[in-house]
């Protein structure tokens, strides 16, 4: 999205139905939008929330408004700060600002007091002692109406008293809870007299053991909307049947602003798992390498996989906003990458399956330095010198002793170019005792080297290489999808990919020597990769693929 508009028409082509909305709900006004990203703090951000930060950030900045960070941390016990602080990371790391709007739900807990006091005392609340279990007998079903709770008439003198009772401690967890008064027999479940707040004598990371009674989400989320005078709230489809309670709260809290709810469908991808819950259990379960595990869906697992912040802006543009569920393919992501990569980031050889070649005739001890382009897609990023001498290795995969049809790579007397070096014949190979092929030998012709007398004559591959003596040793970590994508049981348990990680030695041209943590290439013929920012040390270069160079996936 662009940073600014001048007008409406400027952005019809990024429009979707939450843009109408808000048009229609701020007319000449855009610039008072006002939006937030609310995560609760008990896990580490995942691609699905990058798609509503780019969607509430987005929204905002297109418009000329505001966007909040509001951690919701309204539930004690699986709210940590390392999370907190993991969410503050990746959200600046994709490339958003909540300036000076950084907010927690838990420091308005005085006002949400509050407001449950209000509704006490307009008779609109009431505590209630069913135990959890006759709630959901009085509840009712989809097609039956619930019955009232034998204690909502009590007087709003006897519910004040109980309410302060169970603020100040004096009930243990689960014996009373605050209920809206609303309507037993609303079709809607979440109209039935809903529970407000609930007694849960637990320590909050931020408040600590100042209260041991706790709002619900229902009842919070409009409260912390309306306090931070948000005009647009944007969550996703489960939350539409809870929208009547969303504005119920909002016009009987007492306060005079009225965010609009706004449903959109949540991204769910293919071969991956896309839940706080899950992904905690793969991690708890040490079934991953932790939360920023390169095969994780998790923001920080893409940034240590060499996923850029651009490629998963360019990803969240490209799926779209509908109210439709749906996977989306997650090669798409990785065409994404290399979309954004491809002209960015220097080409090296490097050979991840290494056999070796000695060129017979050329003379030995010579180390020639021959000048290959940095990005064939990006004049500007120049030139490097890379030595050549008479042993080199190329990836196994590039040679047969029998050739297949079609196989125009190197195998015996057949000719191919080396990049940016020669042409060369493969006349023989050596094997050790089971008849392994250790070593392939070949010649080369001197007059192929680009420019001096060349006959013209063609050959059809041309093959990346490495300097024997000269190659960085290095540590290739090969990733495939995380999950085995369960079509059989699709309600099942997902289960990992065994194939997920392949660790290979391999070699690759000395300008990597200086690459730091982070740093990205392409390997030619081979694929994206980006130096390990957990397991690279001084004396060991680790690389992550972050993705093949080809995939399966096509788009216009
Ligand atoms: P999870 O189910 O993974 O735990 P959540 O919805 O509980 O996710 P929150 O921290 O409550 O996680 O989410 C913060 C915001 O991100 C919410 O507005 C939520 O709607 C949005 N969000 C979460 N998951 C997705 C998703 N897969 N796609 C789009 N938005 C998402
Ligand atoms: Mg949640």
């Amino acid at each position: 999205m662009s940073d600014e508009i001048n007008s409406l028409e400027d952005i019809s082509s990024t429009c979707n139905f939450i843009h109408n909305y808000i048009q229609e709900d701020l007319k000449d006004n855009l610039s008072k939008i006002s939006t937030r990203f609310p995560p609760e703090p008990n896990g580490y951000l995942h691609i699905g929330h990058a798609k509503s930060i780019c969607l509430n950030f987005g929204m905002a900045k297109l418009y000329g408004g505001k966007c909040n960070l509001r951690f919701d941390d309204t539930n004690p016990t699986k709210e940590d700060t390392e999370y907190v602080n993991s969410i503050k990371e990746d959200v600046k790391w994709l490339g958003f600002d909540w300036k000076d709007r950084l907010y927690f739900a838990s420091s308005y807990f005085e006002k949400f007091y509050d407001v449950a006091l209000k509704l006490i005392k307009e008779g609109k609340a009431f505590v209630c002692d069913l135990s959890a279990e006759e709630m959901r007998e009085y509840r009712g079903t989809l097609s039956t109406p619930g019955k009232n709770s034998p204690y909502r008439d009590r007087s709003i003198d006897e519910n004040l008293d109980l309410f302060t009772r169970m603020k100040n401690g004096e009930f243990p967890d689960g014996s009373h809870t605050l209920r809206a008064k609303i309507d037993m027999s609303s079709p809607n479940m979440n109209m039935r007299d809903p529970v407000i707040y609930r007694i849960a004598h637990a320590h909050h990371h931020s408040t600590g053991d100042k209260w041991c009674i706790y709002p619900m989400y229902d009842f919070a989320h409009p409260l912390e909307d309306v306090i931070e005078g948000i005009t647009h709230s944007i969550c996703t489809m489960e939350f539409e049947d809870h929208r009547p309670l969303y504005d119920w709260v909002v016009d009987n809290c007492g306060m005079s602003a009225k965010p609009r709810q706004i449903e959109f469908a949540r991204l769910e991808m293919t071969n991956t798992v896309m839940s706080k819950r899950k992904l905690r259990e793969l991690v708890a379960n040490g079934l991953v390498d932790g939360w920023d595990d390169p095969r994780m869906p998790t923001i920080s697992g893409l940034r240590r996989r060499g996923y850029t912040p651009e490629s998963i802006r360019a990803f969240c543009d490209k799926i779209g906003v509908s109210k439709a569920n749906s996977k989306v393919d997650s090669s798409l992501l990785d065409y994404c990458v290399r979309d954004d990569l491809k002209s960015k980031v220097k080409v090296v050889m490097a050979v991840t399956d290494p056999i070796k070649v000695i060129i017979d005739n050329y003379p030995e001890g010579q180390v020639e330095f021959l000048d290959i382009e940095n990005n064939p897609e990006n004049e500007a990023m120049g030139v490097r010198t890379v030595p050549f001498s008479k042993e080199i290795y190329i990836d196994k995969d590039d040679f047969m002793e029998v050739p297949v049809k079609k196989f125009f790579r190197l195998a015996p007397l057949k000719e191919v170019r080396l990049k940016g070096a020669y042409f060369i014949t493969c006349v023989g190979v050596d094997k050790d005792g089971d008849g392994n092929i250790t070593a392939i030998h070949c010649t080369y012709d001197p007059q192929t080297k680009s420019g001096s007398g060349f006959d013209g004559r063609k050959v059809k591959g041309t093959l990346h290489w490495v300097n024997a003596d000269t190659a960085i040793k290095a540590e290739a970590r090969l990733y495939d999808y995380m999950m085995l994508d369960n079509t059989e049981n699709p309600d099942g348990d997902m289960i990992i990919n065994p194939n997920s990680l392949v660790v290979k030695e391999c070699f690759i041209e000395p300008c990597v020597k200086e690459a730091k943590a982070g740093d990205k290439f392409q390997f030619m013929r081979n694929g994206y990769y980006c130096v390990d920012t957990k397991y690279t040390t001084d004396k060991k270069l680790v690389f992550n693929r972050i993705v093949p160079l080809k995939s399966s996936f096509k788009i216009k």
